[in-house]
């Protein structure tokens, strides 16, 4: 009887092996194998349920079918390892050819950025006057009407503030900056009773009609000296390097008398046509000249109101435009293309 038993669960371990080996050959998922694992290996799985037969068995004969069954269950392991291994294998193959990179795809350009003419203009203008000895200094966009005309010898009423079309705030004397030169006075205040050599540069802002000329909104910069013993001599030798590094040496210029409330005397200063060469074009209206900016002795009242005492100290400042400086540098017809945001002037630029 116990023989019979034996050969029995023999029999049954053979055609489980066969039967688990064909089953894990379907097997082609990860999920499939863990399946196949409890339905013949596990806890609940038919392995074991052959195994629970082994106590009616006799005791000789009971190590005998146990041998075979671990055999079996060995077996039937490495067999899942080899399974798992290859289905792994599979998957990740899948994977990688289904996320394959396309090489034959065209790159995306890459778009690098450039200095905007004005900017590169500021620049240069920096290092020139650095080189002669003067720092930039900053000062307000919104100032007070005190700051932007009082202090500039205009007091209120005066004609002279018909030169500037202002934008006001709706805070009574709050308005936006129509000049770099309040920073004349702050930049004074501050150092008085020292000697000062500053370039004010920033963004102001005039009420009036947008044209190929002018913008409501452009960049000045303005200049001061103020120290013992200045004259118009040095104000000249400055401007005149100035201009002979920015726009090439050796260009004829000139300058023409002027009136600014906050210099006596005042001049305007003059470079022959970039264009024309002084024979006369649409840039400089047929002139041969190309003014570039404004400049005379800082006024003695203003040099009191900034601290200064006139009888013993004297002064110059001088204000330009880089933007109107950029049009004539690159050629460029509009000063409208300048706050256009339209980037094929910036490549052409560049
Ligand atoms: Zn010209």
């Amino acid at each position: 009887m116990g023989n019979v038993l034996k050969q029995d669960l023999l029999q049954q371990l053979e055609q489980l092996q066969q039967e688990a080996e064909v089953a894990l050959a379907q097997a082609n998922s990860s999920e499939a194998t863990q399946a196949w694992h409890g339905e013949y290996l596990g806890r609940k799985g038919r392995l074991t349920g052959i195994l629970r037969n082994l106590g009616s068995l006799s005791a000789e004969e009971r190590p005998l079918v146990g041998k075979a069954a671990n055999e079996v269950k060995m077996t039937l392991e490495n067999v899942l390892q080899e399974r798992q291994a290859a289905i792994a294998k599979a998957e990740m193959e899948g994977a990688r050819s289904r996320e394959r990179i396309d090489v034959t795809l065209p790159g995306r350009p890459q778009t690098l950025g450039r200095l905007h003419p004005t900017s590169i203009t500021l620049r240069e203008i920096y290092a020139i006057f650095a080189a002669m000895g003067f720092q930039v200094y900053d000062s307000p966009e919104v100032e007070t009407d005190e700051y932007n005309f009082q202090l500039l010898n205009m007091p209120q009423g005066h004609p002279a503030r018909d030169m500037w079309d202002t934008f006001y705030t709706t805070t009574p004397d709050l308005l936006l900056r129509t000049h770099t030169s309040p920073g004349q006075i702050h930049a004074m205040r501050e150092y008085a009773p020292e000697p000062i050599r500053v370039i004010l540069p920033g963004k102001v802002y005039r009420y009036e009609q947008v044209t190929a000329r002018s913008e409501s909104m452009f960049y000045q910069v303005e200049g001061l000296a103020v120290g013992k013993h200045i004259t118009f001599c040095d104000l000249k030798g400055v401007l005149t390097n100035f201009a002979n590094q920015i726009y090439g040496e050796g260009r004829p210029m000139r300058f023409r008398k002027s009136y600014f409330p906050f210099t006596e005397p005042s001049v305007e200063m003059d470079i022959e046509c970039v264009i024309c060469g002084g024979k006369g074009c649409g840039l400089c209206k047929y002139a041969g000249w190309l003014e570039i900016l404004g400049a005379g002795m800082v006024h003695p009242i203003v040099l009191q109101y900034g601290g200064y005492d006139p009888s013993e100290f004297s002064g110059f400042a001088f204000g330009m435009g880089p933007d109107r400086i950029a049009l004539q540098k690159y050629g460029i017809d509009d000063i409208r293309y300048f706050f256009a945001n339209d980037v094929r002037l910036l490549e052409r630029i560049g």
